[in-house]
């Protein structure tokens, strides 16, 4: 049958004018035709009608529901609004969810597999490169991590699954600014440290503490910058709040 061939075309007057069924699947196909009305040029032209959830169709296609009705869809994660909120970078957000679930590839899980030869930390060299070595156990990622986070917490969590389980606990931020900002703070840590870290494994590329930190200041700024001018609505003092935590930290 032509590729062009119409659905009308593969009707006769003695009902659907199918191949043989060869396999299970096309023989569901036939039954469930068979429980049809014939498709007949009578009927109106041809026309494409997608699929949106069952027994509800369009015709417009929708990338969403099409998705929706493909996955398999897992149980809503606690943390997921810290990972996927409005205001953050995806591409950091990515980086996130991926240090979030434990799925970076570090060097631990990459010598377990017989991948890498030594899973010495890159940027301390004192200690096995993990995740919660990573995300902030190792004396350079505290460092950094510090600098900003104490700002915010008296004692900023040096564990990932602390710091966010204190971020979700309701009361612990006090204003809409100083969330936003944490949220931001805490992709754009993980972010820029994963950076660092390859930059150091690729390109034999390797940043001072001082440096890191000056790099996070900026990419933080320049997030909040990017929302400023943009059309979302954000408290135009979200700016001047990030530099008095720089600048007057706790
Ligand atoms: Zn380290």
């Amino acid at each position: 049958m032509s590729p062009l061939a119409k659905v009308a075309d593969a009707v006769s007057s003695a009902g659907w004018s199918l191949p043989a069924a060869r396999s299970q699947r096309v023989l569901d196909l036939h039954i469930k035709l068979s429980t049809m009305r014939l498709p007949s040029t009578a009927h109106g032209p041809d026309r494409f009608e997608w699929k949106q959830r069952t027994n509800v169709f369009a015709g417009v296609f929708s990338s969403a529901s099409t998705w929706k009705l493909l996955r398999q869809p897992s149980p809503e994660v606690p943390w997921h609004a810290l990972a996927w909120f409005p205001e953050g970078v995806p591409r950091y957000g990515f980086i996130q969810w991926l240090a979030f679930r434990g799925r970076l590839p570090t060097l631990d899980r990459l010598y377990r597999w017989g991948a890498v030869a030594t899973s010495s930390c890159l940027l301390c060299s004192l200690e096995e490169e993990s995740h919660s070595h990573l995300f902030f156990h190792c004396s350079y990622s505290r460092q950094v991590w510090y600098s900003f986070a104490r700002s915010i917490w008296n004692m900023p969590p040096l564990d990932l699954h602390a710091t966010m389980d204190w971020m979700r606990r309701p009361g612990n931020v006090q204003s809409h600014n100083r969330r936003l900002i944490t949220l931001i703070l805490l992709q754009c840590s993980i972010y820029l440290l994963w950076s660092e870290r390859n930059a150091r494994i690729f390109r034999g590329e390797s940043s001072t503490v001082v440096s890191l930190c000056g790099k996070l200041n900026a990419m933080v700024r320049n997030c909040i910058l990017s929302l400023l001018g943009s059309s979302r609505r954000i408290d135009s003092t979200l700016l001047s709040d990030w530099y008095y935590l720089t600048l007057y930290p706790r």
